[in-house]
């Protein structure tokens, strides 16, 4: 026998199963228990919330930050037969008041808004006067200040919602969450751990890529040129970054467009236009482009430089394959990327506690650019997703054909400098003592004195760092955060010092012989 959710999902959409999650938190709603779905990108978290609010009575409003895939949605809606609609500033007065209309009459099934419209008085006062089915909150993230993308408007929703009592139940749907955002989520919108789905973040279909001390131009030029049929997104760190690279592209007779904050509204639209239709194959852009955009067949991702955190960065990487076909996500990475972004958080206007969250993101991130484990799997353990314990086969480390070695032995010297050193110094000095560096500084602190002085004199000051960089990247040393780096141990240095777990490292790899122009 069917269940009536089965039912709807082959009667409306003409699928015979449910993907993974989607049941779990369809039965909740209908059963009128909160719920929280974390699914990944092109999981189906909408059916989520369509199939139950097509069967309770009353309109589902969602909130959605996305004014621009609004339109998309209710269309998709009316496509089968749905009476949907979307309250939103692109509207005319008089449209948005026969809306509203039309929404007291009960007439729509589903209603999409922008979190500020909770600002209306107006708005609250229909709301509270009609009949809801559910409340939901798409990219629910943004309801919380520890996400990367905080909208102060949405989690100003949340008091409001006292005010409306006719709201039965609410669901929140994400596809980038923390535990910290999760827990967020869950206290904000009242969720229990129960009613929390997370089918994980894992996406089969990507391969991600890492590459250093690459020329980045040369590297993007090869690769697009062989490409050309294929759409793709180069997501760049400044708007300056934007206009170069875009120029680099279009002189060389690529089909670009390109998108930042600092381009007219006009010129964005166009731009995303032509990508969307498949007018400009390539797409440069800084951050502000992607949110809301349903294109579901980017090929490739490429990160000129590596972003400010994991969560922009999977979400960002993220929309290449929507559509479940094989996808390249890469990120170019330079040491200058570090400081770039050390000086985006310090000159923001965050206040100090959200500085210290920034660089403590920033450090996984950077850990991450220095990881020899698989790459999709570090994505995952970032976001606490342990579900699945093989690694993914096909990012840049899985395939590395790159000799592996064991480097237990000069993990050991490495630890016991930190240990020696007080663990009150940084990769650099660190890296100074080791070398045995007649470094002015060294001498002050009367480093040269230690039994560790000078132990890796074989290496170069250059390759050390990268080791130590390395051992973070592991989590056999910690690094503090960027702003104030000193190295600590970690519980796995203590098994490596004890002789309890071995160190193995892919040597020949780019990092230990090419420059790095960093030091923190
Ligand atoms: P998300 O919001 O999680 O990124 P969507 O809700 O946009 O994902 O769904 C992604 C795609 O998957 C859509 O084209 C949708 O129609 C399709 N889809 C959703 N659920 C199912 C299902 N149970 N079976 C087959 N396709 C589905």
């Amino acid at each position: 026998m069917l269940t009536k959710a089965q039912q709807l999902l082959k009667e409306y959409y003409g699928f015979d199963e449910f993907r993974p999650g989607q049941q779990e938190v369809i039965e909740q709603l209908l059963q009128q228990q909160n719920a929280l779905a974390i699914m990944p990108t092109g999981g189906g978290k909408s059916l989520c919330y369509q199939i139950p609010g097509l069967t309770m009575n009353g309109t589902a409003v969602i909130v959605s930050p996305l004014i621009s895939l609004m339109k998309d949605q209710v269309d998709a809606l009316a496509s089968l037969g749905i009476p949907a609609t979307y309250i939103n500033s692109s509207l005319s007065n008089e449209e948005q008041q026969h809306r509203l209309h039309m929404l007291r009459e009960g007439r729509y099934k589903f209603l999409y808004v922008a979190p500020e419209r909770f600002e209306q008085p107006a708005f609250i006062e229909t709301l509270k006067n009609i009949s809801i089915s559910l409340l939901a909150f798409d990219e629910a993230h943004c309801i919380s200040q520890w996400g990367h993308d905080f909208r102060p408007s949405y989690r100003s929703i949340v008091p409001t919602l006292k005010k409306i009592p006719s709201i039965p139940v609410i669901v929140a749907l994400t596809a980038t969450a923390t535990d910290e955002v999760i827990q967020d989520i869950q206290r904000l919108l009242h969720i229990q751990d129960q009613q929390v789905t997370n089918t994980g973040f894992a996406r089969e279909n990507l391969s991600f890529h890492l590459l250093k001390g690459r020329d980045k131009q040369a590297f993007i030029l090869e690769y697009v040129e062989q490409r050309k049929q294929e759409s793709g997104i180069i997501y760049a760190t400044t708007r300056k970054q934007v206009d170069q690279l875009y120029n680099y592209l279009r002189s060389r007779g690529f089909a670009v467009a390109k998108y930042h904050a600092g381009l007219s509204e006009q010129d964005r639209k166009q731009a995303q236009n032509a990508f969307i239709q498949e007018e400009k194959s390539i797409m440069v852009a800084t951050n502000a482009f992607g949110m809301g955009i349903d294109k579901s067949n980017v090929r490739y991702v490429i990160h000129y430089a590596m972003p400010m955190n994991i969560e922009s960065y999977y979400q960002e990487a993220g929309r290449a394959g929507r559509d479940g076909e094989p996808s390249d996500c890469l990120l170019l990475f330079s040491g200058q990327d570090i400081q770039l972004q050390k000086f985006l958080i310090e000159q923001s206007l965050m206040d100090e506690e959200k500085k210290v969250n920034e660089y403590k993101k920033l450090q996984a991130m950077i850990n991450y650019c220095h990881t020899h484990s698989c790459l999709q799997t570090f994505i995952l353990h970032y976001f606490n997703d342990f579900s699945t314990s093989e690694d993914c086969g096909r990012c840049t480390n899985c395939t590395s054909d790159l000799e592996r070695k064991d480097m237990t032995t000069e993990a050991q010297m490495v630890l016991s400098c930190v240990k020696r050193m007080g663990e009150r110094f940084g990769a650099g000095m660190t890296a100074k003592v080791l070398k045995g560096s007649k470094d002015k500084k060294v001498n002050s602190f009367q480093l040269n004195k230690l039994t560790t002085y000078g132990i890796m004199s074989k290496h170069t000051e250059k390759e050390i760092t990268n080791f130590i960089h390395f051992l973070v990247a592991e989590d056999i040393l910690s690094a503090g955060d960027q702003r104030f780096p000193t190295l600590k141990l970690t519980k796995k240095a203590a098994a490596v010092l004890k002789g309890q777990k071995q160190v193995w490292m892919q040597v020949g790899n780019i990092e230990l012989s090419e420059s790095t122009d960093y030091d923190t």
